[in-house]
């Protein structure tokens, strides 16, 4: 998971990235409105842990104008403000979930990962592009350029999952998890037989670029539209 955490305290800053990172998130950190501004819009964080009291800025009102931009990136505001007006207006602004200082980190980070689980559930897109390959979850078809791409109920699952991710480093554990519903221990082969034979209907075929990446020691990935 990938967390902009927003903080002007420097000590709780660095509390928060600490946990974070100890639990296997990569973090990067926001101390101005400003900041936050510039690093959330660009939508590649999984979510946000956002102050409110910046010093440039009031975080509800940055909140609000990025949800304005189109920005839907889940976000968790941490603050010390706690009357019941401040968090219906933190939640009308568009914040997802809202929690008070002091606050114990396990709290915080149960919190974060319902939000992030949320998030993906509510992933309704039918219809997954990258470059010209394209799947279609309601037909179950899977087309690049002119040409359909049969594929088993599992190579499709799989297929679907990279998509859906896709300019995102997907972990062998978070494939066993979601594609196969198992734990990865004794998994990791056949993941990669899989992820061999999806290569061989998606990638080798075809004069485009190879979709379908190895990241050394940690997964796979497939290009965002962005980068394909
Ligand atoms: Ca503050």
């Amino acid at each position: 998971m990938r967390v902009l955490v927003v903080e002007d305290d420097a000590r709780i800053r660095r509390f928060v990235v600490q946990g974070l990172e100890e639990e296997g998130a990569t973090t990067q950190t926001a101390e101005t409105g400003r900041e936050f501004a510039a690093l959330a819009s660009d939508g590649s964080f999984d979510a946000v842990i956002l102050d409110l009291g910046l010093p440039d800025a009031d975080g509800v009102d940055v909140l609000e104008a990025l949800r304005r931009d189109g920005c839907r990136t889940p976000v968790l505001v941490l603050t010390a403000r706690d009357s019941i007006e401040d968090r219906v207006r933190g939640l009308d602004a568009g914040a997802d979930d809202y929690l008070v200082k002091p606050f114990a980190f396990v709290e915080l980070s149960a919190r974060l990962r319902a939000l992030h689980r949320r998030n993906r559930e509510h992933d309704d897109r039918d219809h997954l592009s990258v470059a010209d390959l394209v799947l279609d979850v309601r037909t179950r078809r899977v087309t690049r350029g002119e040409k359909r791409i049969e594929l088993s109920p599992r190579e499709f699952s799989l297929l679907e999952y990279l998509m859906r991710h896709a300019g995102e480093v997907v972990t062998r554990a978070m494939i066993a998890e979601n594609v196969w519903d198992q734990s990865v221990e004794h998994f990791s082969n056949v993941i990669d037989v899989y992820m061999g034979y999806l290569r061989k209907k998606v990638d080798r075929p075809f004069d485009g670029p190879r979709l379908i990446c190895t990241v050394r020691g940690v997964g796979y990935t497939i290009p965002d539209n962005d980068a394909a």
